[in-house]
């Protein structure tokens, strides 16, 4: 178990990659903050899954485009659960709309969340580790969309190629305080998101085609890089970004 005695707070945990990320750290023997937009059945259900890998889970609603929510949120997680270690920026959001009909209400709504919240909530956790004096982890979700043109993106596609950029800037300033901080682009993931894509008989093959494994990837997948990410086994790794897409960026 390689995240054991480890506190996680995870955005987004409810459903999709976070939940799948959630499960993994579990597995990895930490305990898992549960943050979501709204807490509901699907909170409910993955600090349920969570306890009964008898591991300590909490749910915290949080809009991550809201800085009191996530520094509420990490005041419930030091009360709840104690001393954080680990955060997973992974809340995100995605509209597809033509380059010349993007609204400005359209390009701020996903930028907020997407690069703005993993901004605030990077800089909220760091800001507490440097003032206890304590180690720590981010690891960030962008997208395969970093690296790979999708129409209809010309709003997401920035969020997420800057949070390399995020990544890289805040890992050189945060590592003399031993925080290291990496990002996962994934790919195509079977998750609500993408839901669509994998229903449409049209988009899916084509996109298939493009992926050097020829299938989408799984939310535990983008979990266990996280959890090699996060673990003493990526100690001396910082600032990187990592594709985890079965082949799809390069092929
Ligand atoms: P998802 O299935 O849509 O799940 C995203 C979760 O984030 C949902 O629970 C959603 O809540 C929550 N969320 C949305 N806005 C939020 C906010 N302002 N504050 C807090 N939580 C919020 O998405 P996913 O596919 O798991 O994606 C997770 C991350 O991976 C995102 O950053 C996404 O951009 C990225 N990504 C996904 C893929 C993929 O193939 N799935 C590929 C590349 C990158 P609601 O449901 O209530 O809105």
């Amino acid at each position: 178990m390689r995240l054991k005695g480890k506190i996680a707070v995870i955005t987004g945990a409810g459903q999709g990659i976070g939940r799948g990320v959630a499960e993994i750290f579990a597995e990895e023997g930490a305990d898992v903050v549960v943050s979501d937009l709204k807490l509901d059945s699907r909170t409910d259900e993955v600090v349920s899954t969570i306890t009964k890998l008898g591991r300590r889970a909490i749910a915290v609603q949080a809009d991550v485009s809201k800085r009191a929510d996530l520094d509420r949120l990490f005041d419930t997680a030091s009360e709840k659960l104690g001393p954080v270690n680990i955060l997973v920026n992974n809340a995100g959001i995605e509209t597809i709309v033509p380059f010349t009909e993007l609204t400005d209400q359209q390009w701020e709504d996903v930028t907020n969340v997407n690069l703005k919240g993993e901004w605030m909530a990077a800089q909220i956790f760091c800001k507490r580790l440097i003032a206890e004096g304590r180690p720590g982890c981010i690891i960030n979700i962008g997208s395969i969309q970093a690296g790979k043109v999708l129409p209809g993106r010309t709003h997401y596609a920035p969020s997420k190629l800057a949070i390399e950029a995020l990544t890289r800037n805040a890992s050189a300033e945060m590592g003399a305080h031993g925080i290291r901080i990496n990002c996962i682009h994934p790919g195509l993931i079977e998750t609500p998101m993408t839901d669509w894509v994998l229903k449409s008989p049209d988009i899916l093959p084509q996109v298939i085609a493009q992926i050097s494994l020829g299938r989408p990837g799984k939310p535990f997948e983008v979990g266990r890089a996280a959890a090699f990410l996060a673990s003493d086994d990526a100690g001396y790794i910082t600032g990187q970004a990592i594709y985890v897409d079965g082949g799809w960026v390069g092929k």
